[in-house]
């Protein structure tokens, strides 16, 4: 009876048991750096993701998604585009991208980069309505991060903000309903913060390393003209304790006063120890743990949580970027 009755429990289970829908940006090799010059935001960083959510252990517990195949078409990821950023600076990517250029040292546009931006603006798209549907978890893994971009400037690697960008569509489609919006990179993410100052629909906290790229963000008591905006700098040299402590008593009970009916976050991995572009020292299972406090310790239910890729640039599968997400997801899908 025993030996009868437990598979059937067990497949009782697994068929409630949460699945994460990990959305790709199918285009993003089309958006790559110049022949002969290194550069950290390269391909490899998305496949190094693809490759160690495969081999997984939660690894059939994930729905794949492709940003080409989703019913969010091109003209929509124009549109969600639109409202966020000048016409003007949608017209120069478009541009740059027939023949590859640059807007400063470190943001470089490809042949293709276009394409890639529509495609990984669609897996936003994609990924935030899954989730604001609440059929979540989601992860738009996408690339390059997009958090620095303003209304009319490509700033720190990125051509456009996917997050602004998913979010506005959102708020677009559901006027009345709150976004939070959590920023653990260890950048500031000063274009979503500029983005959305003045909507107090859409609340934004960042953390991120002190005086680091691009210098914004550093007043705490600087609320914004809305409100809405909670900019924690952390000191350089900040561990895992600093940060969760942070988000604990300060990020979270900011984000999650007025109830959103949307969780996003900016997930880059640049706060990492390892990684080359700041000086942070998190572990890769900090960013599980970080999960949790919001799911387990504040009750904001994973199904409702969304996340893009932003930072980080070490690879290695261990102690860089792709361990830390794996971390990441395997607290969010965590019964
Ligand atoms: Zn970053």
């Amino acid at each position: 009876m025993t030996f009868i009755a437990m598979p059937a429990l067990l497949l009782a289970l697994s068929s409630t048991a949460l699945r994460l829908t990990v959305v790709e940006q199918t285009l993003h090799g089309r958006h790559r750096p110049p022949p002969g010059v290194r550069h950290v935001e390269v391909p490899e960083r998305l496949i190094a993701a693809i490759q160690a959510l495969r081999a997984s252990p939660f690894s059939h517990r994930i729905e794949w998604a492709r940003a080409i195949d989703s019913e969010r078409t091109p003209e929509d990821a124009v549109t969600a585009l639109k409202r966020v950023h000048t016409l003007d600076h949608l017209r120069t990517i478009q541009a740059m991208s027939q023949t590859g250029g640059g807007f400063d040292t470190d943001t470089y546009c490809a042949p293709g980069s276009w394409e890639a931006m529509l495609d990984g603006t669609r897996a936003w798209l994609h990924a935030c309505s899954v989730a604001s549907s609440g059929d979540g978890p989601t992860l738009a893994l996408t690339r390059p991060a997009g958090h620095h971009a303003t209304a009319d400037t490509a700033l720190g690697f990125g051509l456009v903000n996917f997050a602004a960008a998913a979010v506005a569509a959102e708020l677009a489609a559901k006027p009345d309903s709150y976004v939070a919006i959590l920023d653990w990179d260890v950048h500031h993410g000063n274009g979503v913060a500029d983005i959305f100052k003045d909507d107090a629909r859409v609340r934004y906290c960042s953390t991120h390393e002190a005086g680091a790229f691009p210098g914004t963000g550093m007043e705490e008591a600087n609320r914004g003209p809305a409100g809405n905006l909670l900019h924690l700098p952390l000191p350089s040299g900040a561990g895992g304790d600093e940060y969760l402590k942070a988000l604990r008593e300060k990020a979270l009970p900011f984000l999650l006063e007025q109830r959103p009916n949307l969780f996003v976050v900016c997930a880059g991995y640049d706060a990492l120890e390892v990684d080359p572009l700041a000086t942070m020292r998190l572990k890769p299972h900090h960013f599980g743990e970080s999960v949790k406090v919001i799911t387990e310790q504040f009750h904001f239910p994973p199904q409702k949580i969304m996340l893009g890729l932003e930072g980080g640039y070490n690879l290695c599968p261990d102690e860089g970027m792709p361990a830390a997400l794996v971390h990441t997801c395997a607290a969010l899908i965590a019964e």
